[in-house]
This record gives structure tokens, sequence and C-alpha cells, in this order.
């Protein structure tokens, strides 16, 4: 064996994949993940551990794993994280933990995430799962939102006692794991269905069709329903547009819609009364995760499919190992490209996008180098679908209908960085609902933080 490369993992061949929704990286079996675990050195001061978001006792887990102590590695990694299937599966571990770990100065990073899914999937076969209160307490918390960040915040306090419901505005929990990750890179039934079985057999209650803010408000919540304490997870849904001709003509969708169709309503199921439109030429235009999926996602619905990006291949924010399994199934890398305008048939319908190539200028603010529009470079790219992905903001709703919450210019709402307490007392929040649309492990570490937030108000007010 290589010590300098990692374990191979197993995936389903790319010709097979790109024509069905199965997960694509069938992870380790026992004795990959045993020889995965041997490359690990056990540092005294573990960089990795730098590099998680939620500092996951790295090593710790990994010497379990090599003595083969399954249910003692998932109380490890428990001690940190609630959703080690989702975040082994999905963190953008290349720039987190095993960006900076040691084996990765001469040769490849310890496979840190797959050997974290390893951990969590193997735990789920073997019937592990998480301890519940050992006492119970008399308050009451709404949660908002059943994402990682409502999700976490939720187990965490009933854990701690209190009585925790969480109110979620779709018919099915679980948030963008539910409505926006497809099912072949995160299996819903296995992975995301069962960490919410998780999460209510520690007393959770889910109440799904209940929209805060018209459903029922927050305020009403806390001064008609009896919450003591109110945790906002509410993510950020509300798909961005660039505002160009075109825009509004059939056949251009939010990836946000597409997703949710497809992932959520499951259209591309045969039999599927929920309609997708399956075109053949798609340009989707973006390059983050979320266009990944989109692309993907319209391939397996036997699209040709083009990413319109309009930076280069090193600033795609998407992860790497998506960026590769998109270029595997055959989806079509436009790069240092920006549509103009959406051009349409007779009928109203989409059949080209107008774009003008680009080349990289200057760092902006954020240090990455601008893209700057080519003078006279215009072409057309033929198509008859065009996904939009450029990010997503919070919705303003919840913030609307309750008094004395502050949100920032980008519509995220306003936290103490101590506790995550908004401007309303009693009321704090997290995720992708403070952040803007960030990662699942950031939105889950906000939730636990805010938890202990909500713990610590509670004991004080009851004092
Ligand atoms: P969400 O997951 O958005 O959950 C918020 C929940 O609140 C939703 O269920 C919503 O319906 C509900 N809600 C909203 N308003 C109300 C209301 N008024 N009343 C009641 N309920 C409400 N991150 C990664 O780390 N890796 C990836 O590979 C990755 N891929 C992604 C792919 C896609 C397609 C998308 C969209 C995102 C991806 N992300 C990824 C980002 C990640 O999923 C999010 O950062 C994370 O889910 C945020 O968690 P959250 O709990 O804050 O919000
Ligand atoms: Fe790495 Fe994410 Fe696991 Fe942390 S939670 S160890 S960043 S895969
Ligand atoms: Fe193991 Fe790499 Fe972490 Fe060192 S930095 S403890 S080798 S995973």
């Amino acid at each position: 064996m290589d010590m300098m490369k990692k374990v191979p993992v197993r995936e389903q061949d790319p010709a097979v994949r790109a024509a069905n929704f199965e997960e694509v990286c069938l992870g380790y079996n026992k004795e990959e993940a045993q020889a995965e675990a041997l490359r690990c050195l056990q540092c005294p001061k573990p960089l990795c551990v730098q590099g998680c978001p939620v500092s996951i006792n790295i090593p710790g887990f990994i010497a379990k794993i090599k003595e083969d102590d399954i249910p003692g590695a998932y109380a490890v990694i428990g001690e940190s994280s609630t959703l080690p299937a989702v975040c082994g599966r999905v963190c953008p571990q290349e720039t987190q933990c095993e960006g900076r770990c040691v084996r990765g100065i001469r040769g490849e990073a310890v496979s840190i995430g797959k050997l974290e899914r390893y951990v969590a999937d193997t735990a789920r076969v073997m019937g592990v799962r998480p301890e519940g209160a050992k006492e119970k307490r008399s308050q009451n918390v709404a949660v908002i939102g059943s994402g990682p960040a409502g999700l976490a915040c939720a187990s965490d306090l009933a854990k701690l006692g209190y009585g925790v419901t969480i109110f979620e505005a779709l018919h099915k929990a679980g948030g963008v794991l539910s409505y926006g990750i497809p099912e072949f890179r995160l299996p819903k039934e296995k992975v995301v269905d069962r960490e919410i079985e998780n999460v209510k057999s520690l007393g959770v209650v889910i109440e799904t069709n209940v929209i805060i803010g018209k459903s029922v408000t927050i305020d009403e919540l806390m001064e008609k329903e009896g919450f003591d304490a109110v945790f906002i997870g509410s993510g950020a849904g509300l798909p961005k547009f660039m505002h160009i001709p075109g825009e509004q003509a059939l056949g251009v969708f939010s990836a946000n819609e597409y997703l949710t169709r497809s992932n959520l309503m499951h259209a591309y199921e045969k039999g599927s009364r929920t309609p997708i439109y399956r075109a053949k030429k798609a340009v989707v235009v973006g390059g983050g995760n979320v266009a990944m999926d989109a692309a993907r996602t319209a391939r397996r619905l036997g699209a040709e499919v083009h990413i319109v990006y309009r930076r280069g291949e090193e600033e795609l924010p998407a992860r790497r190992e998506e960026v590769g399994h998109a270029k595997e199934e055959g989806i079509i890398f436009d790069l240092l490209n920006n549509p103009v305008e959406i051009l349409t048939d007779e009928n109203g319908w989409v059949n080209g996008v107008k774009c003008i190539r680009m080349e990289l200028g200057e760092p902006d603010a954020s240090g990455r180098r601008s893209p700057v529009a080519v003078p006279g470079s215009e072409f057309v790219i033929d198509c008859d679908c065009v996904i939009m992905s450029l990010g997503t903001s919070p919705n303003p709703l919840i913030s609307s209908t309750t008094k004395g919450l502050d949100v920032t210019k980008r519509g995220g709402l306003v936290t103490n960085e101590e506790n995550e307490m908004t401007t309303r007392e009693g009321v704090f929040a997290g995720g992708d609902a403070v952040t803007g649309a960030a990662t699942v492990i950031l939105a889950m570490g906000a939730g636990r933080k805010a938890a202990r937030g909500i713990d610590e108000y509670l004991r004080k007010r009851n004092a």
C-alpha cells in the first residue's frame, strides 16, 4: 500500500450514474477504512482539528476506527457534531480538515470525510442512537426551520431536557438537506431521514406546513403559545437573478425551484405527478455547489449541460470532488464567460444565451481576481433551458413580521457573537439566516452555539 496516497473510494461508473439518481460515492468498507485510518499519524498537535469549523477530535475518532470500536468513534465525533453522516459527505474537506492535514504536505491528506461517513453509516447499521436527556426542564423552545441549524439546535436543547418544537414551512423536514442537495450526493432515506428520526427520538416535535410569519408569528409564539425562547434557523432560500433581458422567458428556472421539484417532489421518478422540464440542452449559470447539483440533475434528466461561469477553474467555489464528478459525467464547462441576454423564440421560449467572454483582472475585496468583459467578444450558446444558480439570500418574511429584529444590508439577522441572541431578547438565530448562503457544518455549529446561549439565558431567567 502506498502510504502517500488515499485509499481509493469505490464509486458508481460515470457512464452508468449519469443516467440514475443513486449515490455516486459508495464509501469505504471495513478493510478500506482501517487501511486509511492507518495513514493517520496521530499528530500531537493535529492541524486537521484546527481546519474543522466545529473542532472534531479527528485523531481521536480515527484511533477508534483502528481499534474497530465504531460506537466509540461515533461518540468522539458526537462531542462536536450532530450530523456526521451528512458532513462526511458534503463538507468542503479540501479547504477545511483535509486542507490542513500534514499528510497533504508531501502526499495526499488523510481521507477524513470518508472516514467520518464510514463511522456514521456503520453506527446506523449497528443501531447506535444519541442519548436523551437525563432530567426534564419546564421551559419550551420553538425552533424555526428544520435544516442543519434547526436540527442541531433542537437536538442539543432536547438533550438538556427542554421541550422543543420545530416549525417547518415545507411538508418535509431537513431544509436544504431534503430539498436542495440531490439524492445522488446525499441519500434521503438512508441518511437525512435517519438524522431526523434521531432528533425526534430525543422527544423533539416537528410540525411541518407551518410558515412562521404567515401561519403564526414569533410574537404570538412567545406571548400566546407559551414558548420561553425561539431559535430562527430559516436559512437563505430566496434565489438571486441577474436582471438581464429575457430572464422572464419560459424555460428559465432558479436552481432552487429546479432542485426542489426533483429532490423534494421526486419529479425525476417514473410516475411522479410533479412536472419538471426535461431539456435537450441546458445552460446552468454559476460555479458553486448549487450549480453543480443543478447541472448534474439536468444531465440525469437527459440534457446536454453547459456550465457558464464568469471566472476560471481555480475560482470555482464548488467542492473539488463535485467539479470532478460533474466533468466525468460529461458536463461541459464554459468558463470565463458571462451571460448578457437570454434569447427567445416567437412563443417566448428560451432558445439561446448570449454570453460575453471575460478576463481576470485585479483581485477584488474577497481576494479573488475580478472578471472583466472583453469588448466585442459576444457569442451565443443554443439551448432550450437556463438554470440560474447565482446564490440566495435570507427571506425577509420573519424579520418583517417580528418586533425588534435587526437585519444587515444583505438581509441576514443580526446576532450577538457570544451566544447568537438577536436584537430581540429571547430570540436567537443561526445558520444561513444569519450568514447568508454558507455550509452545512457552519449552520450546524451555529445551531449548537445558540443552544448553549438559550440554555444559559433560560437558566439565568429562572434563577
Ligand atoms: P436550511 O437548510 O436552508 O433550512 C432552513 C429551513 O427553514 C428550510 O427547511 C425552510 O423551509 C425553513 N423555513 C424558512 N422560512 C421559514 C418560515 N418562515 N417558517 C418555517 N420554516 C421556514 N453546504 C455544504 O456544506 N456542502 C455542500 O455540498 C452544499 N451543497 C449545497 C447544494 C445546494 C443545492 C444548496 C441549496 C446548498 C448547499 N450547501 C452545501 C449549503 C448548505 O446546505 C446550507 O448552508 C445549509 O443547509 C444551511 O442550513 P440552515 O439550517 O441554516 O438552513
Ligand atoms: Fe472535516 Fe467537516 Fe468532519 Fe469537520 S465536520 S472533520 S470539516 S468533514
Ligand atoms: Fe491524522 Fe492528518 Fe490530523 Fe495528523 S493532521 S492527526 S495525520 S488526520
